[in-house]
């Protein structure tokens, strides 16, 4: 068994979604996982904001807008006006949950879940109705059933063993030798919808890999491979022939957009080799990440933006000291709030994290707890893997960096957001 992924932008619309059919080619034993089409998820976040909001004007716009972008793929993949009954369904039953649903804020993120997965039960409809309309018979897969999660919604981690089973039932005695699946989605044990993170569909694919005992996993990709910086932000990038695990979570972790954090793990569990390749040209070798690899030879930055510094203070001026941080770190696992970077001194620990919705609950909280807490916004972190002196002078330096940490090969910057 092989596991392919599809992330959004490579089936953004219907050229994408026919050369999706071109690398399956007459590949068997395939399980397909795929994420939403194009920016179908943000679309969806609209949705959930408009529940959260009571806007029912701003949920039945995003909706609409929906509706019409699918339809055109749809009718653009049959030669002409087209309806799937099944996305029909989805649709209708959407609509239903935006339009009916009575939002408490403590279920913020069970709505969020629940809204959010309609994109990947639309495309993987869409996909796997067109595949076989092409010619490729393939089995249609509800992840809600086989992918279980912890209880815990928005950012829920597979439960590997009970996934397993689930998954290996669900394929027992089944024809087909294709399967296409979403990313990105599971089931809470008590049947509620849960997601795995944004840009979860890799740790889907991994899982589905490792519990397949695949002998590879690809994800196609519109780019040629995984690039040692973002070419938007850093001039002079290029391209990694061949990553190891250990750096690859690293790099993850820092920010870098090659592949969600938590899909090594189920992989190199395995020994399963991870291939990053191009959408357009199935020729070209891309990346491939395994055990094995050598530690890359060029330097490696990463931009993680949208981060926000917190400065924490004990207000009876005690130190913030271990049992201090026990405390704050617990806080801000309840309200979900990551730390990139840690960094203390006497008096202060300074946090540099991601600017999520909490942010405002969490502070008041460690206000109640007696900290004082300074917040700075507009932040962002810079992480240089191997680092140069010309790297380190052109970026470690300058008034808008507040905090810099150095090891001997990784330097991490929290600066000031670049305003060009
Ligand atoms: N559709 C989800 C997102 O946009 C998951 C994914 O693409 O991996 O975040
Ligand atoms: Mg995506």
């Amino acid at each position: 068994m092989k596991v392919y992924k599809f992330g959004g932008a490579s089936v953004r619309n219907a050229d994408g979604v026919r050369n999706l059919h071109k690398i399956i080619g007459d590949e068997r034993n395939l399980f397909v996982i795929v994420s939403a089409m194009g920016k179908t998820t943000n679309a969806l976040e609209r949705v959930f904001e408009g529940v959260q909001k009571g806007d029912r004007t701003l949920c039945a716009e995003q909706i609409a807008a929906l509706r019409e972008y699918h339809a055109a793929i749809v009718d653009d993949l049959w030669h002409g006006p087209t309806r799937l009954e099944r996305v029909e369904e989805l649709f209708g039953e959407l609509e239903r949950i935006a339009s009916e649903t009575v939002y408490r804020p403590e279920d913020a993120e069970l709505w969020y879940d629940t809204i959010v997965a309609f994109g990947e039960l639309i495309s993987t409809t869409i996909i796997s109705e067109y595949l076989r309309f092409a010619g490729t018979e393939n089995g249609w897969i509800d992840m809600r059933r086989c992918i279980l999660t912890e209880q815990r919604h928005k950012d829920a981690a597979v439960d590997l063993e009970a996934s397993a089973r689930r998954l290996r039932d669900e394929l027992a005695g089944r024809p087909e030798t294709v399967f296409v699946g979403q990313g990105f989605i599971g089931g809470a044990p008590d049947g509620t919808t849960t997601t795995l993170g944004r840009e979860g569909s890799d740790y889907s694919a991994a899982v589905v890999a490792n519990i397949l005992d695949a002998e590879s996993m690809s994800v196609w990709k519109d780019v040629d491979g995984v690039l040692n910086a973002d070419p938007k932000i850093f001039p002079d990038a290029v391209q990694i022939a061949e990553l190891n695990y250990l750096d690859t979570i690293e790099l993850a972790y820092s920010g870098a957009q090659i592949i969600h954090p938590r899909t090594i793990k189920p992989l190199q569990n395995k020994n399963i080799p991870l291939y990053v390749r191009p959408f357009g040209d199935k020729r070209k070798p891309g990346t491939v990440i395994r055990g094995m690899s050598a530690p890359v030879d060029v330097p490696i930055l990463i931009l993680k933006k949208d981060q926000m510094l917190l400065t924490i203070r004990s207000r009876d001026f005690s130190f913030v000291l271990e049992e201090k941080f026990a405390s704050i770190f617990s806080l801000l696992e309840r309200f979900r709030i990551k730390a990139n970077l840690i960094h203390n001194s006497a008096v202060n620990l300074s946090l540099c994290v991601d600017n999520t919705w909490h942010m405002d609950e969490a502070v008041e909280a460690l206000r109640e707890a007696g900290f004082d807490v300074m917040k700075t916004s507009d932040m962002e972190l810079l992480t240089i893997r191997g680092y140069t002196d010309e790297l380190w002078r052109r970026y470690a330096r300058g008034p808008q960096v507040f905090i810099r940490q150095a090891t001997q090969a990784t330097v991490r910057v929290v600066r000031k957001r670049n305003r060009n």
